[in-house]
């Protein structure tokens, strides 16, 4: 008789995002008319930029005549856009990384969450608290969850490290030894960036104790001071205990094109194994590559024009951004990230709790945002808005937050 896979009826409640469209659909359902302005879910809304859709077109035209067609793509991805991700987002920092040391895929969500297939099934995990939901779901459904607490609401075989304000959203070292680390920077929901200094730390301390770090950098283009690390690599020692996850989603709006890639240095090696080959193997078996127009649309996101466009559409969020925050702020709000991230974390006024919040600001504002609570235990008390609108949204966001 067939039977489940039971490590699944140990997920916890419905997705948040699930929750939040829920709610959302119930409000606009007995609220006919009402204009809701959404800063909720972070996903991009600028178009992708003419650079970008110009490749598209070129590359839709080859698949349709005979001598350009392209079938499956290589196992690793397209050389063109391997080489053009090694030129630009490493070597022009001064990163030595090989283009076979990167894996093209359809994005970093498919990546980060299927990654700990290739570590043994008793590794701990370590992640931060509040945490982008994937990483802590992905581990549960592959056995990783031992027992769910109500009280702690932390599972058992997981080890959660504590952003708080106190250390600056950035965690502190756990008690317990992790074989795994997640880390996210800048980071998905506080919008906090870490440091060089503070990232080497976690190196030497992940180098130290054997451990690996797996390390998503979605939102590295949204940096914008000079001095934080946009990628693990630039840590010495990084290429013996990280893996690094980055996306297209957030720096081109890819979102809905799907486009991302791994790395994997080859000289990182657990037991004399390496890893590169491990999730070569992987990926080689259970994936067939992102579409060839969507490499070449990731490729022109390299060519002058398609860099200045994106680097446009960034600086459109990051207005909102900084807006934002300082709008907030100036309404007596205490405010966190907006400032190397899209993403704005404010606690909570009056001691609400973050779903109180919630429901406060979608039934007497019309805005909709996300309850901090949804991403650990210690998002309790916070909420996260994006900077993914348009700038009159953010306006007008701010101006029903200020009538409250
Ligand atoms: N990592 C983080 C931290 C994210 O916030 C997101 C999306 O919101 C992703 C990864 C997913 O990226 P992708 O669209 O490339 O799958």
């Amino acid at each position: 008789m067939a039977t489940i896979n039971e490590n699944y009826l140990k997920l916890q409640g419905s997705y948040l995002f699930q929750t939040v469209a829920r709610k959302v659909h119930e409000f606009e359902s007995n609220n006919q008319g009402a204009r809701l302005i959404k800063l909720g879910i972070g996903d991009v809304t600028q178009p992708i930029a003419p650079a970008i859709t110009a490749a598209l077109h070129r590359a839709v035209d080859e698949m349709g005549a005979a001598e350009t067609f392209h079938g499956y793509a290589p196992d690793l991805g397209y050389e063109f856009l391997r080489n053009a991700i090694v030129e630009n987002e490493y070597r022009k920092r001064g990163i030595d990384i090989e283009p076979d040391e990167i894996f093209i895929s359809d994005g970093a969500k498919s990546d980060c969450s299927n990654i700990q297939e290739i570590f043994d099934h008793n590794s701990l995990v370590a992640v931060c608290d509040p945490v982008y939901p994937v990483y802590v779901d992905s581990n549960v459904m592959a056995g990783r969850a031992g027992n769910f607490s109500e009280e702690t609401k932390h599972y058992s075989r997981l080890i959660y490290l504590p952003c708080t304000e106190d250390n600056g959203f950035i965690p502190d070292f756990p008690k317990i030894k992790p074989d795994l680390i997640y880390l996210c920077f800048p980071n998905n929901p506080t919008g906090v960036a870490i440091t060089k200094d503070r990232l080497q730390e976690w190196v030497d301390y992940a180098l130290k104790n054997d451990a690996v770090i797996l390390y998503d950098a979605a939102y590295e283009a949204y940096i914008n001071d000079d001095q934080l690390p946009h990628s693990i690599y630039e840590c010495s020692g990084a290429e013996y205990c990280a893996i690094e996850f980055r996306s297209f989603s957030k720096n081109a709006g890819f979102t809905g094109l799907r486009l991302g890639y791994t790395v994997i240095s080859k000289k990182l090696k657990l037991h004399g194994e390496s890893v590169h080959s491990m999730w070569a193997r992987r990926h080689g078996t259970k994936y067939n590559g992102a579409p060839y127009i969507v490499q070449r649309a990731g490729e022109a996101v390299y060519t002058p024009e398609g860099s200045r466009q994106i680097k446009e559409q960034i600086a459109t969020y990051m207005k909102n951004a900084q807006y934002l925050k300082s709008a907030l702020a100036g309404a007596g709000y205490t405010v966190y990230g907006g400032e190397n991230a899209p993403y704005i974390w404010l606690k909570t006024p009056r001691g609400l709790s973050s779903w109180e919040f919630f429901d406060l600001l979608l039934n007497n504002a019309g805005v909709v945002g996300t309850p901090g609570s949804g991403f650990g235990s210690h998002g309790e008390g916070f909420f996260r808005l994006t900077a993914f609108g348009t700038y009159e949204n953010s306006r007008e966001a701010i101006a029903r937050i200020k009538c409250l």
